[in-house]
């Protein structure tokens, strides 16, 4: 099984400001590292892999120093590694980046057809979770989304079954490879990585594609392929303490309810 794992470089939003002046991302004051969920996803690859045979292959874009990305992922059991890297990708929004990605995948796949990809469920900077169902319209493939654990595989109908995850509980869906999975957190946890796995990905040298390198029309890259416009960013106000309302029981209801109807419009549709 040949499984491609889509993987981005992030900042580390624990700790990332926003410039105020710019109202964009300041990525100088925070490290990067592996977006969280797309190293759940190169575990997730690497178990089916150990269990069924195969490869795991990265693919990320960004720029040189999103090779780091690559390197970890090697550290947590990935076969190879390429890196998109070309001025002609800065600015790209989840429709140009999604293309880019496929136009990899595809010239990946030329060399050794591709069963199964795996991106994380979103990433958390961009945070559209667009990037993965994208791919995989582009590639004309299921997709599975928000998969927070592999059922099964069979190897005889070339099936995977998967538990997605919804907002109210659980399903359970199958598909035919190839196909698409985004995946959470909870789908396994992370392994510590044996002493050869780290030693193989500080001497990983990671492939680099420019735009020389696959086959891609310049137009739907970067800003020019990107529809989406940013408007502003902004971080959110903080919250304000709540407000303590005292009196009888009876009191403390009546002052609720007349917030609720006349500051807040509760039963206003209604006409109540
Ligand atoms: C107008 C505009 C300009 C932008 N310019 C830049 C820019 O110059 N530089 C920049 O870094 N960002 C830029 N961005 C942000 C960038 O487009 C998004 O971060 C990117 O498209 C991915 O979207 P997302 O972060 O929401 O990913 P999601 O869709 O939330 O990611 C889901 C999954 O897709 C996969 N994935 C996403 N992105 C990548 C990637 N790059 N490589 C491999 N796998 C990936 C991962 O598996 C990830 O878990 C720009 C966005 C816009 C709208």
């Amino acid at each position: 099984m040949h499984i491609v794992v889509c993987v981005k470089q992030v900042p580390d939003t624990s700790v990332v400001k926003l410039d105020p002046v710019t109202n964009t991302l300041d990525r100088s004051s925070a490290p990067s590292i592996i977006n969280p969920y797309d190293a759940h996803a190169v575990e997730e690859a690497v178990r089916l892999k150990k269990k069924y045979g195969g490869k795991v292959t990265i693919v990320s874009m960004g720029p040189p120093m999103a090779t780091a990305v690559i390197k970890k992922s090697i550290e947590l059991g990935a076969d190879e590694g390429v890196l998109i890297s070309d001025r002609a990708f800065a600015g790209s929004d989840t429709l140009a980046t999604s293309y880019a990605l496929t136009q990899a995948i595809n010239k990946i796949a030329e060399k050794e057809p591709v069963d199964l990809i795996f991106a994380g469920k979103q990433a958390i900077d961009g945070d559209t979770a667009q990037v993965g169902p994208g791919i995989a319209r582009r590639m004309n493939i299921p997709v599975l989304a928000q998969v927070d654990k592999v059922e099964s595989y069979s190897q005889d109908n070339n099936v995977i079954r998967v538990r997605r995850k919804l907002e109210d509980g659980h399903e359970i869906v199958e598909s035919k490879l190839p196909c698409l999975i985004t995946v959470e957190k909870e789908i396994n946890e992370l392994t510590y990585s044996p002493l050869t796995n780290m030693i193989k990905a500080a001497r990983y040298e990671p492939v680099i594609w420019t735009t020389n390198d696959i086959e891609v029309d310049r137009s739907q890259l970067g800003l020019k392929g990107s529809p989406t416009v940013v408007g502003k960013i902004f971080a959110p106000p903080k919250q304000s303490g709540g407000e303590k309302i005292e009196g009888t029981a009876q009191e403390v209801v009546d002052i609720v309810m007349d917030k609720l109807i006349n500051v807040h419009g509760l039963f206003a549709k209604e006409g109540v």
